[in-house]
């Protein structure tokens, strides 16, 4: 047995002041992946679709995920929706370990704390059942009381813009309807995060929209936290913070300000390594190694065969503008 040892003075006084007056809680990100590993085993070939991919969302956020076919996007939203499980890493969601989670912390995960939503408007809705129905029976796996699921499911549709479809089935609606339900049917049980794998993907410009609208009002009004899968430009220019994944790693990020103004940051992980976008890389002639100067204000990353010399870039603009602290 050890004894609690007395912190030294100073401690114990500050740790009394901040039981006086509590700080603002410091917010958790309610999505946090950490160096998250993927490999699948297909007929004897080992596929990396996740190779140490590090992000981080704060609650109430709205983030799209871009990258090209092949780049793990899917494979990520698949573990953030407790289906499948990474091979190494760190990923927790609203205070659950998706690695460390049982059987019935998966599924009480699955029921309520996460809603998702597919590209393929069949996989997100049952075909014999109307809109009302599909968006009602979550909240029955929920233990809703009865009379209050079908008021929710109906108040539901009315918010996501589909009140008209409650008493249709899913083959009696458009594409665009189709998606919407289905968003009605991921916010059923009022999720912390609210997942979406290209749900615009098999839909023409207006009904993508209209998807789009109603995930944000998922976020804007049931305070969903929305993390969206898109190849849509439109999609993407619209949200305030837009994920780059290449080869199973975030890349970059856009992050616009209040008049959507894109600005470009670089990923910094964890232990400070920076992965410059590609088109730095070239238009710089960078190659394997860069020499980095410390700036009043910036770090400079110049080719490794030019000194930089003081009072400004040898000759011409070689020199990168240098990534905010
Ligand atoms: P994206 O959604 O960005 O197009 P995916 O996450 O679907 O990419 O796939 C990433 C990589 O992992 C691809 O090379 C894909 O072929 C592979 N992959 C995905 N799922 C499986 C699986 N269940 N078995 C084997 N390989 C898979
Ligand atoms: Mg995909």
């Amino acid at each position: 047995m050890t004894e609690p040892r007395t912190p030294p003075p100073g401690l114990a006084e500050l740790e009394r002041a901040a039981r006086a007056a509590p700080a603002a809680p410091r917010r958790e990100p309610v999505v946090d992946c950490d160096n998250l590993v993927r490999i699948f085993h297909a007929e004897g070939v080992e596929v990396q679709a996740l190779q140490g991919l590090d992000l981080t969302v704060a609650e109430g956020e709205m983030t799209a995920l871009v990258g090209a076919s092949g780049s793990g996007k899917s494979t990520l939203l698949g573990i953030l929706s407790g289906l499948d499980l990474p091979t190494a890493g760190r990923a927790r969601v609203a205070g659950h370990d998706l690695l460390a989670m049982g059987r019935r912390e998966r599924l009480a995960y699955r029921r309520r704390t996460v809603g998702f939503v597919w590209q393929q408007t069949a996989r997100n809705l049952l075909p014999y059942l109307t809109a009302l129905e599909n968006v009602a029976l979550p909240m029955a796996y929920a233990r809703t009381p009865r009379r209050e699921r079908a008021a929710r499911a109906a108040g539901l549709l009315d918010a996501l813009g589909v009140g008209d479809c409650a008493h249709r089935r899913p083959a009696e609606l458009s594409g665009g309807e189709q998606q919407r339900v289905a968003v009605a049917v991921a916010a059923a049980n009022r999720p912390r995060v609210l997942l979406a794998d290209e749900p615009t993907g098999e839909l023409d410009t207006a009904g993508g929209e209209q998807v789009f609208a109603a995930l944000r009002r998922a976020n804007e009004e049931l305070a969903a936290t929305v993390l969206v899968v898109t190849h849509d430009p439109l999609v993407s220019r619209q949200v305030r913070r837009t994920v780059q994944i290449r080869d199973g790693r975030t890349a970059a990020e856009t992050l616009r300000d209040e008049e959507l103004a894109p600005a470009e940051y670089a990923v910094l992980d964890r232990v400070g390594r920076l992965q410059l976008p590609r088109e730095y890389v070239e238009r710089y002639g960078l190659r394997r190694r860069v020499r980095l100067t410390a700036e009043r204000d910036h770090v400079g990353v110049w080719r490794a065969a030019e000194r930089p010399q003081p009072g400004g870039p040898p000759h011409g603009g070689q020199h990168d503008e240098g990534e905010d602290a």
